[in-house]
């Protein structure tokens, strides 16, 4: 019957029996490294299980063992993520970095090509470059403006089309908000295998998840997050998240099990607070971002604003904003008319706004991505991707809308 209610609506009690825990409302933190097996043969059946050494019986779980491997508030947590998602299973990382590069270790061997959309987030672009060469791993990039047909050629071109292991996706790009199909790169994963084995599709879904956008049910493959970012919420923690099918979730945990990269008790407790409030955060937020883009739209210092609840219903890109989201969300980015003065000028002018990057979090956050988030990429692809000197970049939170826009205004009037 629990199935039928929404995450929303369970998020401050699935997966937890209070009576386990003194009767306790709240899942205490179990900040211990083992746990106790009752008896010998108890500890011979859960490593069993562990190590897959034979099937589960029916209604058998796994057993604590080790918090490497299991924690209660690692498993409550993931339960009650994968519900946002309707995913089979999800792991939590200690960073969004961490699931990152874990996704990109367990899906990819040498030999393989990864395709991917760039603009990519900064560290997953360096994993890219800097790290999966070393392990014989090639990359190719395409942009949000390539069609299904360029695309198909940039991945002919490289001569290893047979050995497409995984499409990495992010949508919509970070700063400037330029959406990817992920429809279409099912359709493009559809097309290819990697020698005997199946392409992946993998979303970062940080910017618009787990409620804005729903990749699983469109089709791809693996979603990661940062969890640092909406799921956190409140600036005070890092953590990341993967979520898919059980058996590309068995591969995930098994290799983050023998990487030891999974996220501490203290922080999957704070998790679980933050889920409570997640969806009414998140429907604040996108609420006060339209309010604040309205007005960035009509302001005569500024060029243009990089939004999705201001596309224009007539223009192409309106069918997919509406395929593939729910809300525009909670990240603005807009051109200052002038350049890194002006941008400068505007951020320093901030009072209630702060100046910080990072994004998703109650407080509303601004930064300048040219010298900023985006500061190592090559100038020239950085100019091509619009991440230019006026451009400044601002995460929605949950303030008055007015007294955002107020503030937002004495610092544009300040320029
Ligand atoms: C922040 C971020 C990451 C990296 O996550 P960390 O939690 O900082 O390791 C990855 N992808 C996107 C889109 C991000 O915004």
């Amino acid at each position: 019957m629990k199935k039928n209610f929404k995450p929303e609506s369970l998020m401050m009690s699935h997966g937890y029996k209070p009576e386990l825990s003194e009767g306790s409302i709240k899942c205490p933190i179990f900040q211990t490294s083992t746990f106790v097996f009752k008896t010998a043969e108890e500890g011979k059946a859960f490593f069993e299980l562990a190590y897959g050494l034979r099937q589960k019986e029916q209604d058998e779980e796994l057993g604590l063992i080790y918090s490497r491997i299991n924690n209660p508030n690692l498993e409550i947590l993931e339960n009650r993520l994968s519900l946002w998602d309707k995913a089979d299973d999800s792991a939590v990382f200690e960073s969004g970095m961490s699931a990152i590069s874990t996704v990109l270790l367990e899906f990819l061997k040498p030999g393989d090509l990864l395709l991917y959309s760039s603009p990519t987030y900064g560290g997953t672009d360096h994993f890219i470059h800097d790290f999966l060469p070393k392990i014989g791993v090639d990359a190719v990039a395409f942009h949000a403006e390539d069609s299904e047909e360029e695309i198909e050629a940039i991945v002919k071109a490289t001569g290893k089309a047979d050995r497409l292991g995984l499409i990495y996706i992010e949508t919509p790009a970070n700063p400037t908000n330029s959406m990817i199909d992920i429809e279409m790169c099912n359709r493009i994963a559809a097309n290819h295998k990697n020698g005997e084995g199946k392409t992946y599709v993998c979303v970062d879904n940080t910017y618009m998840g787990p409620v804005w956008s729903k990749p699983l049910e469109i089709g791809a493959d693996l979603v990661v997050y940062s969890a640092t970012k909406f799921i956190g919420g409140h600036s005070d923690l890092i953590a990341g998240a993967v979520m898919g099918n059980a058996e590309l979730m068995l591969r995930v945990k098994t290799l983050r099990t023998f990487l030891g990269n999974m996220v501490s008790p203290h922080t999957a407790w704070l998790m679980l607070r933050s889920l409570e409030t997640l969806k009414i955060r998140m429907e604040k937020q996108s609420r006060n971002a339209q309010k604040v883009a309205n007005f960035l739209n009509t302001h005569d210092k500024v060029e243009k604003v990089h939004y999705l609840g201001l596309i224009d219903e007539n223009s192409p890109n309106y069918e997919l904003y509406k395929r593939q989201y729910n809300a525009p969300g909670a990240m603005i980015s807009f051109n200052i008319k002038g350049g890194e003065k002006e941008a400068f000028k505007f951020l320093n002018s901030l009072n209630l706004i702060q100046l910080a990057v990072s994004l998703g979090s109650t407080e509303s956050l601004a930064q300048h991505p040219q010298t900023m988030t985006h500061c190592a990429i090559e100038p020239k692809a950085r100019e091509r991707m619009g991440v230019t000197a006026n451009l400044v970049r601002v995460s929605i939170g949950v303030e008055d809308a007015d007294d955002i826009i107020s503030d937002v205004e004495q610092a544009l009037n300040a320029v």
